[in-house]
């Protein structure tokens, strides 16, 4: 299996491949069958210590690299992603589940965003103010914040890497990267590829294990200048506050709760094949995954009976064969979770008019699944649901849709369809989320600032924003000229 190649059983620190101190180490399965794939060290404060020494260490010489020298190195980061990516897809199937497809188009991004920052670290510009009295030049001036902590879920295990370690890079700053533990291949495959286009020992470093002791270490160490983090909102609080002692730079991607709202005047066929990319994706399980459709009651019907057609097409199976286009949810909880929203809306006088369980192949494959009738008393209108379950509520007017929409703790993602202007920039000014997708169910891409508002997250990741969160703002003011 020529991904084996990418599939690294070990830590990077300081340039060597290293297991826990005490030789500890985790089991990896695939979700597709639940067969082991290998083991991963279990390293802990320890380990992680000495990976924040060594970035440490390299740092000073990384950040005054010239300038076309660290764009050089991902340039052919860049180039090592795409000559990789049949491989290192295979590599994420085989752990996290999704079809392959999908998988090639997250090792595609990732490299995009690689491309896209080395872009932009030619654009990290300062500025020269006007100064108020005589005699004196007022200088702005953009430098690497340093070494950065970064923590990554499972549900875009190399995508989720790459928004922060491209970034970071092109600023000069210098990583310590924990991928999650149910998907550690693709966060260590970092590693491997920073080792492979020459990046200095120390720059990059990759440490498994247990989350809190290796978080632990980074929220304590006063060398360790930002954390960056996505994963659940109740994690993020904990790094927020833990953050706080060494006063820390904070980028929070948290959890969302996107509503997708379809108007009477949408395009029928775009509205669902726009819900199918924004629910189905990765089996539910992205958090910019619609969560609420809300359909306006003239097209309501007609809507439901296109959108149970079209996912009761949806082919389930093993990510890695023909055709899937939906693999297995991550593990037994994330089922049991669907399960629980499912049972809650039936109790509550939802109606199941689409699968609604386990799937006949056993493990964790789900039923993709659709629930008419959802009122905003289910559990699924103020919690994330992470799974291929759709619910369809009913509503009359567009200040409705707007209010209901709004009414949760997340702002990450939203969707609209409409044909209507007007109501576009209403949606626009009305909508209390980051990110907006009028008529299009798929937003993310590098030029735009990718992130959320309220308890969806702080800081933005990709367009000029996601370098400029690596970079500290200095100002020096010279008098007397
Ligand atoms: P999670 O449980 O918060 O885990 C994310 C990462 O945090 C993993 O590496 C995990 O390590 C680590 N972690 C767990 N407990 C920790 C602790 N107490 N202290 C420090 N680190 C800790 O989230 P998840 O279930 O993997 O991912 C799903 C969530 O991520 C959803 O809420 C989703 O919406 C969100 N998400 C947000 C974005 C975004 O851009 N806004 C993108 C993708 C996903 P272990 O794996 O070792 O437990």
């Amino acid at each position: 299996m020529a991904f084996e190649r990418w599939m690294k059983e070990a830590n990077l620190i300081a340039g060597d491949w290293v297991g826990a101190d005490d030789g500890a180490t985790v089991d990896v399965t695939n979700p597709a069958d639940g067969a082991a794939i290998g083991t991963v060290p279990k390293a802990g404060r320890a380990e992680t210590r000495r990976a924040i020494e060594a970035a440490t260490e390299a740092f000073p010489a990384f950040r005054d690299m010239a300038l076309m020298e660290r764009v050089g190195l991902l340039w052919k980061l860049h180039d090592a992603l795409m000559d990789n990516q049949a491989e290192l897809a295979e590599l994420l199937t085989v752990e996290m589940g999704k079809p392959l497809a999908e998988a090639k188009g997250e090792i595609a991004i990732g490299a995009q965003y690689v491309r896209w920052f080395a872009e932009e670290a030619r654009r990290a510009k300062g500025e020269i103010v006007p100064a108020g009295v005589n005699g004196r030049r007022i200088l702005v001036t953009k430098h690497a914040v340093g070494v950065v902590g970064m923590i990554t879920p499972w549900n875009f295990p190399s995508s989720m890497l790459a928004r922060k370690i491209a970034p970071a890079l092109a600023a000069g700053c210098t990583v310590v990267a924990k991928p999650a533990t149910a998907t550690p291949y693709s966060g260590l495959a970092w590693g491997a590829l920073a080792q492979e286009v020459g990046y200095p020992k120390g720059v990059v470093n990759v440490v498994t294990g247990s989350a809190r002791e290796i978080a632990g270490a980074m929220m304590e160490s006063p060398a360790v200048r930002k954390i960056t983090f996505t994963g659940s909102t109740e994690v993020g609080k904990e790094l927020i506050r833990g953050s706080a002692d060494t006063v820390k730079k904070v980028s929070m991607e948290l959890g969302g709760n996107a509503p997708f709202l379809v108007f009477d005047d949408a395009d029928l066929e775009k509205a669902v094949e726009g819900a199918m990319v924004s629910k189905f994706r990765n089996a539910g399980q992205t958090c910019v995954c619609a969560n609420r459709i809300y359909v306006q009651s003239g097209i309501h019907d007609a809507f439901v009976k296109r959108l149970v057609e079209r996912t009761r097409e949806m082919k389930v199976g093993d990510g890695r064969e023909d055709g899937v286009e939906q693999g297995p949810m991550i593990d037994m909880d994330a089922v049991e979770k669907v399960e629980g929203f499912v049972a809650d809306a039936r109790e509550k006088g939802g109606e199941v008019v689409l699968g609604g369980g386990r799937h006949a192949k056993g493990g964790t494959y789900f039923e993709p699944t659709v629930v008419t009738g959802a009122t905003q008393a289910m559990r699924f209108a103020t919690e994330e649901i992470f799974g291929p379950l759709a619910p369809v509520f009913r509503f009359d007017t567009e200040a409705e849709a707007i209010a209901m929409a709004n009414d949760t703790v997340f702002g990450l993602a939203c969707y609209a369809y409409t044909a209507d202007l007007g109501r576009a920039f209403r949606l626009n000014e009305g909508l209390a989320y980051g990110m907006i997708g009028i008529n299009s169910g798929l937003i993310t891409t590098v030029e735009a600032p990718f992130g959320g508002v309220k308890e969806s997250g702080l800081g933005k990741e990709g367009g000029s924003q996601g370098l400029e969160d690596y970079l500290e703002t200095k100002y020096v003011c010279i008098d007397g000229i």
